[in-house]
């Protein structure tokens, strides 16, 4: 593998290395943008899916639905799609007040 030559392709990097499983729902890219570990100092710049919906493309784990970071991997990936700005049929997300990123959080891919 060669080395990453930018910051964003080395955080591209790791976190593919560290959430990707093939044999798991979602291409690489979607599991990364489906990333619950919202404390994790990466998370707020991680890669994430060009038809990601808004609520993950901001990166603000304020905007995240109630119940995200604690969905199983794919029911995650099936919401991510779901809710893609490139499906019509998308379904608004219930926001949370709540506060997030207070450590409880579950890996994506794990059973
Ligand atoms: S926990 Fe999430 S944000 Fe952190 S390195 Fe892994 S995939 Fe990236």
């Amino acid at each position: 593998m060669n080395a990453p030559t930018t910051r964003g392709a080395a955080i591209a990097a790791k976190c593919k290395d560290c959430i990707h499983d093939p044999a798991a729902l979602g291409n690489w890219k979607e599991q990364v943008s489906a990333c619950p570990c919202t404390d994790c100092p990466l998370w707020r710049f991680r890669p994430v899916s060009r038809t990601a919906p808004a609520w993950i493309k901001s990166h603000d784990a304020d905007e995240l639905p109630d119940g995200w970071t604690s969905l199983h991997h794919d029911d995650a990936i099936r919401r991510l799609r779901a809710t893609s700005r490139d499906n019509p049929e998308r379904e608004a997300p219930a926001r949370s007040n709540s506060t997030r990123g207070t450590g409880a959080t579950q890996r994506v891919g794990t059973p």
